[in-house]
């Protein structure tokens, strides 16, 4: 291929890109020549390093040659781009998972695609001419190719300011961010080369390696986390309104180029890939969401239009700059289901076993089996789940499986299951309790699973049915570093945080306390909507005021015990559970028992377990929802 010339030169793999004239732009057949290459040197002694280089002096790569998409795209067919993309970022996570070194010499320009073959290996070269950035918001997209992952990762605010205003990274900058790791004059670049061939030898690089130049980007660290550290980019764009410095004035000139859709999710995804469990996987697994949207539902082929085919730079946005609505950037992140990123081609995904399918336990499931793993159900009730093989006991669906998931009522009923799936799973596979269980349970089926040879975490959960649904809750998790590491990207798929607590058990000590606030909060919420009614106010009010003011909370705001106000919730379904009362009487009672144990006081924790005791045992609360509180309160006076 012209485009690209791939070789074997005594001990490395070479890859030289050689497109000069199209800055190295990256084709469809580019990529797949790439990674095939990748694939047979993985396994060929002779290939002891992959080295990518480029010609020509004014870039690496500029980006993805996009004609084909964007001819495709208008056309109506969007498949083409999914399929480009998808097959791109497999590409991108092969580089950075690749058991070889690969290095990689990074002059001129590198953008976009380009950060994708260029900053994922082992060792990320540049030089003076460096120009590193990411400025697909200009063009409707999102940051792609594993970028977010850098700027997720890169020092405070410096990701949301790389990304909403493609600022360029010179060498420095690229070395502070963390796009590249070396600088070496370019000069230096061809003799290292030849070395690199010679031997293949990657430690070369270390060896050739200068102090890194200044960063400008570091010293603006001050002004950077100050007005791009927002919830989200309406927060960002007013702050930096607010400025009346150059540097804001700049980053709003840039900002004022790009799509606001683009934007918006841009600042969504860094703010959910910080965290402990971030990998390169997750982040592209996001930014696929988008990009697989993009042409339907973004702005990426007006943004095409606009920069490269009639060249006229005048956008036709969707969305206003400050004005995208929340809901537009959940839909175009929300999951894929079938059509979500496979990095593993062919769809090879886990073996799963999945206990107790009951309200949250089946929509977790079914995201598991929409993301391509092969799942095997077992419940004692007769519960059917779309793509979820039913195995006739628990010991058979735990039988041979990767990992085990369980989603059970209490702690009782998950050591008896405990019981009997232990003696059935193979060594070195992970046992993921997700239910709300008590400290001492969960510390004792993670004994029992250490005994057999298996990796156990407590993960239990918070988000409710909904959250269970849409993949988006949150786990606290217990156990080892290898247990949390083998059950990280299941948690990827079923919620969109996981936090490691600590060890066994530590996942369910971080549940009890957050369900007593829960419980807590709840009874209040309720109470003050009783109150509200009888004051003579309406609750749409209450609702308006409260959900925007110092009163605020999930139980108002995202679960609101009234009917008709609010988002959807088990109150608008008759108090059908949504989270039974006898559920949340169980975790406060593990709170008491854990208070009790630890000497803690809890005295509003206290009253609100004795509160849902006696809905639940003495009154009519027992399988309803927990905000069937308010109609309790409803019709009480003070006595
Ligand atoms: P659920 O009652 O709807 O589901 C539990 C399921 O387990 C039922 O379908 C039941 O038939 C099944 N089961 C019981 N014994 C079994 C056994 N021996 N073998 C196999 N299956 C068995 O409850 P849920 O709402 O899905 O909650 C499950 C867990 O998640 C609980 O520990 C709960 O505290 C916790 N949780 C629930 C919510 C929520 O909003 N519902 C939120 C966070 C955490």
């Amino acid at each position: 291929m012209s485009d690209i010339d791939i070789r074997i030169t005594g001990r490395a793999g070479r890859i030289t890109l050689t497109r000069p004239k199209a800055l190295n732009a990256m084709t469809y057949d580019m990529c797949l020549a790439i990674e095939a290459a990748l694939d047979r040197w993985r396994f060929d002694n002779a290939v002891q390093v992959v080295v990518f280089d480029a010609e020509g002096d004014k870039a690496f790569c500029a980006g993805g040659d996009i004609a084909d998409l964007y001819a495709t795209g208008t056309a109506g067919d969007f498949a083409f781009g999914q399929k480009f993309w998808a097959d791109e970022y497999r590409l991108n996570n092969k580089i950075f998972e690749y058991p070889k070194p690969v290095v990689s010499f990074l002059q001129g320009f590198t953008m976009g695609g380009g950060v994708g073959i260029g900053c994922h290996g082992s060792h990320r070269v540049v030089g003076d001419s460096s120009r590193i950035s990411m400025p697909e918001c200009g063009i409707g997209l999102v940051p792609d190719v594993g970028g977010t992952l850098m700027l997720a990762l890169a020092p405070g605010r410096l990701g949301e300011y790389l990304g909403l205003t493609a600022a360029r990274m010179e060498a420095g900058d690229a070395l502070h961010a963390g796009f590249a790791d070396h600088y070496i004059p370019e000069a230096d670049w061809p003799a290292l080369i030849g070395q690199l061939e010679e031997t293949g030898d990657a430690g070369l690089i270390d060896a050739a390696a200068r102090p890194a130049p200044e960063s400008k980007l570091a010293a603006l660290a001050e002004p950077i986390d100050r007005l791009f550290a927002g919830e989200a980019l309406s927060d960002i764009l007013t702050i930096l309104r607010g400025d009346d410095s150059d540097f804001a004035a700049g980053a709003l000139k840039a900002m004022a180029r790009n799509a606001p859709l683009s934007m918006a999710c841009t600042v969504d995804i860094l703010h959910r890939l910080r965290g402990p469990s971030v990998t390169l996987g997750k982040a592209l697994d996001l930014e696929y969401r988008f990009t697989y949207r993009a042409m339907e539902k973004g702005d990426f082929l007006e943004g095409i239009r606009a920069a490269i085919i009639d060249k006229d730079r005048s956008p036709n946005w969707q969305y206003a700059q400050g004005d995208v609505p929340a809901v537009a950037v959940s839909a175009m992140l929300r999951p894929l289901g079938n059509a979500a990123l496979n990095l593993t081609e062919g769809g090879s995904g886990m073996k799963i076993g999945f206990i107790g399918l009951g309200n949250m336990g089946a929509p977790m499931a079914a995201n598991l089996v929409a993301a391509g793993h092969a799942v095997t159900g077992f419940d004692t009730a007769d519960i059917a789940v779309d793509g979820v093989a039913k195995a006739a006991t628990a010991a058979e669906a735990a039988t041979g499986q990767d990992v085990v998931i369980t989603m059970l009522p209490n702690g009782t009923i998950l050591r008896a299951v405990a019981d009997q799936i232990i003696p059935e799973m193979s060594a070195g596979a992970a046992l993921v309790d997700c239910s709300t269980v008590d400290v001492d349970s969960a510390r004792a089926v993670a004994d029992q699973a250490a005994a057999a040879g298996l990796l156990s975490v407590d993960a239990p959960v918070s988000g409710g049915i909904g959250g269970a649904a849409a993949g988006t809750l949150t786990f606290m998790a217990g156990g080892s570093d290898d247990a949390f590491a083998k059950a990280a990207p299941l948690f990827d798929i079923m919620g969109q945080k996981a936090v490691h607590c600590g060890g066994p058990g530590a996942g369910q000590a971080a549940k009890i306390c957050n369900n007593m606030i829960l419980g807590i909060t709840m009874i209040g919420t309720c109470e003050a909507f009783a109150l509200a009614d009888k004051l003579g106010l309406d609750r749409q009010k209450m609702f308006d005021v409260v959900s925007t003011s110092s009163g605020y909370s999930w139980t108002m705001n995202a679960y609101c015990p009234a009917p008709g106000v609010g988002p959807q919730s088990p109150a608008d379904n008759g108090y059908q559970p949504g989270f039974a009362a006898d559920l949340m009487l169980k975790d406060l009672r593990l709170s008491q028992q854990a208070a009790e144990a630890a000497d803690a006081d809890t005295p509003m924790g206290e009253a609100a377990t004795e509160l849902y005791r006696r809905f639940v045992e003495d009154e009519d609360g027992a399988g309803r929802d927990f905000s069937a509180m308010l109609p309790r309160f409803e019709t009480r006076g003070r006595d």
